[in-house]
């Protein structure tokens, strides 16, 4: 089931199980396929074709998760299908943010937990992960939703200041911050998408 997530798993099993339905299933995928005007018409063999790609249609579809299948279910063709859950794919990858100043990737679009933070200058996003920072000393912040310990985390390679991890939050209904990262919106930069 395609998600958005570790495609070329998915990619690996769908062609493996459209190959299993008969060669040309999987051929249809590959080819150029225009759905006949008028089936009336169609040769015997056309009308193979046409069912085939029906096949291979459903096949892909059942192999998607509900925001890929949103993304493709209006697509006739298995060949326009494959191609847009390729390109889906490909969308939706790693979404990389970069650090402003020298590019060195520092997060995950998809471990945004939340866009709605207010960070020093202007707004800031809430991650659960982040990767080649450096966390700085821990101290004791009163922010506009109670007491917190928190530590600045600067990026690894350039040292700019990006944000703070929360270490500590002291009231219940912020504990689910804890371990988290602020990163500041105008501090980070999404790295080609
Ligand atoms: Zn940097």
């Amino acid at each position: 089931m395609f998600d958005g997530e570790d495609f070329s798993y998915w990619k690996s099993r769908t062609k493996t199980y459209l190959l299993s339905q008969g060669r040309v299933i999987w051929e249809i995928v590959e080819q150029e396929y225009v759905v006949p005007q008028d089936l009336n018409t169609a040769s015997a063999g056309e009308l193979v074709t046409y069912e085939n790609n029906f096949k291979a249609v459903n096949i892909l579809l059942s192999a998607l998760g509900r925001s890929e299948y949103d993304r493709v279910a209006h697509l006739d063709t298995a060949q326009a299908m494959g191609g847009d859950a390729v390109m889906a794919a490909e969308l939706v990858g790693p979404r990389v943010y970069s650090c402003c100043h020298c590019r060195n990737h520092v997060c995950l679009h998809d471990d945004i937990i939340s866009k709605a933070f207010q960070g020093r200058n202007g707004r800031a996003f809430l991650f659960s992960h982040a990767m080649n920072i450096t966390v700085g000393t821990k101290e004791d912040r009163h922010l506009m939703t109670g007491l917190h310990t928190v530590a600045d985390i600067y990026c690894r390679d350039c040292r700019e200041i990006l944000g703070w991890k929360y270490e500590r939050a002291y009231e219940e209904s912020q504990r689910y911050k804890e371990g988290k990262f602020i990163f500041e919106k105008a501090k980070i930069v999404k790295e080609n998408w």
